[in-house]
């Protein structure tokens, strides 16, 4: 690996961050506050939140098993997809590869950012190798970015593949695990102690419930977790989600039970595809949704649209022709998809 302060942009190397007025008086104990210009009245609404979220990171050390100081928290994972091109990625100068079709944030944030973004495609598994990933690399290339189990085909990267990225790459791999909570698969949460160069995204907007809040989380090394918090907005994660988040951590047993029949249900869905005339391949899935082959997607699209029922149309996406991406609801949700399917001709 390069060394952290090769890759970082040189502006937010040497940038010196804003600082709040909590945290210059940070750890010790106070009882008057009137340092923020905060109105007294209106408790807790008036006060600042906490800039770096200490206590939700405690919580979620426990459940994720990463250290509070190895955690990064936003406005959604979107935030720190974000924050790596800002911190990273010089514009019109570096660029990034990423396997494809993939989530669409990583291109939409490159773009934003005006920076390179180079798309390997997987091949029919929708696996890729790290060989091909690697080769399409060059010495301006600061990111990889993996998601897995991958959105929109479901399916998990092969493990020993991203692991031979991560040790032959020269720059940040980024491995997002928005869906690891319905995968067999073993986590790489517990691979960033050993790997100074790798990114693990999760998020509270899926197996958690709470698409809602915005939270979203990156585990890496503590000095990445630094650049991060130097270039974030001061006070990213409001208390309403901070309270909130707490408030779902205290149950992760719901979680589970949710998890669970989720996974019950995927796998009737799965079934259910299968026999359809109208399905023509249903991909094997590790998340809470599953990628099926169609005879005619945006016909069966729009006749579902027309019935009420939304599923994702990814009719245009690369290797996805005639492809629906369905997340799986609640039994009465899902049943009522397969009956209108059942009905289309
Ligand atoms: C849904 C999803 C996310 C979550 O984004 P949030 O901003 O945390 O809601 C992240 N990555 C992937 C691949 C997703 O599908």
């Amino acid at each position: 690996m390069k060394s952290l302060e090769q890759l970082t942009r040189p502006n937010i190397w040497s940038l010196a961050p804003y600082s709040s007025a909590r945290n210059e008086y940070a750890g010790r104990e106070a009882r008057v506050f009137l340092d923020a210009n905060e109105n007294p009245y209106n408790a807790p609404y008036n006060r600042y939140p906490d800039p770096l979220q200490l206590s939700l990171k405690d919580a979620l050390s426990k459940v994720k098993g990463v250290p509070a100081e190895n955690i990064f928290l936003g406005n959604g994972s979107d935030e720190p997809i974000d924050l790596v091109y800002r911190c990273f990625c010089r514009p019109q100068i570096d660029n990034v590869v990423a396997i494809e079709p993939t989530y669409g944030m990583y291109k939409v944030c490159a773009d934003i950012n005006d920076v390179e973004y180079r798309p390997v495609i997987l091949d029919e598994h929708f696996q890729i190798t790290a060989e091909k990933l690697l080769a399409a690399t060059d010495d301006k290339t600061k990111l990889i970015w993996i998601c897995s189990p991958n959105n929109p085909t479901g399916n998990h990267i092969v493990r020993e593949e991203i692991e031979k990225v991560i040790q032959q790459f020269e720059g940040l791999v980024i491995v997002d695990e928005a869906y690891s909570d319905f995968s067999s698969q073993k986590t790489f949460r517990s691979e960033i102690l050993n790997h100074p160069n790798l990114i693990v995204l999760n998020t509270m907007s899926k197996a958690w419930g709470c698409a809602a809040i915005r939270l979203g989380m990156a585990f890496a090394s503590e000095e990445i977790i630094a650049i991060f918090n130097k270039v974030k907005y001061p006070y990213n994660v409001n208390l309403l989600t901070q309270q909130q988040a707490l408030e779902a951590l205290k149950d992760p047993f719901e979680v589970d039970k949710w998890v669970k029949i989720l996974l019950e249900e995927r796998s009737r869905m799965v079934d259910a595809f299968r026999l359809l005339p109208i399905c023509e391949e249903v991909y094997p899935t590790d998340a809470n949704f599953f990628l099926a082959r169609m005879t005619d997607a945006p016909k069966i699209y729009n006749y579902l649209v027309d019935q009420g029922i939304i599923v994702r149309n990814r009719h245009r996406v690369q290797l996805c022709q005639n492809c629906l991406r369905i997340t799986i609801g609640t039994k009465t949700e899902n049943g009522e998809l397969i009956a209108a399917l059942r009905q289309f001709q």
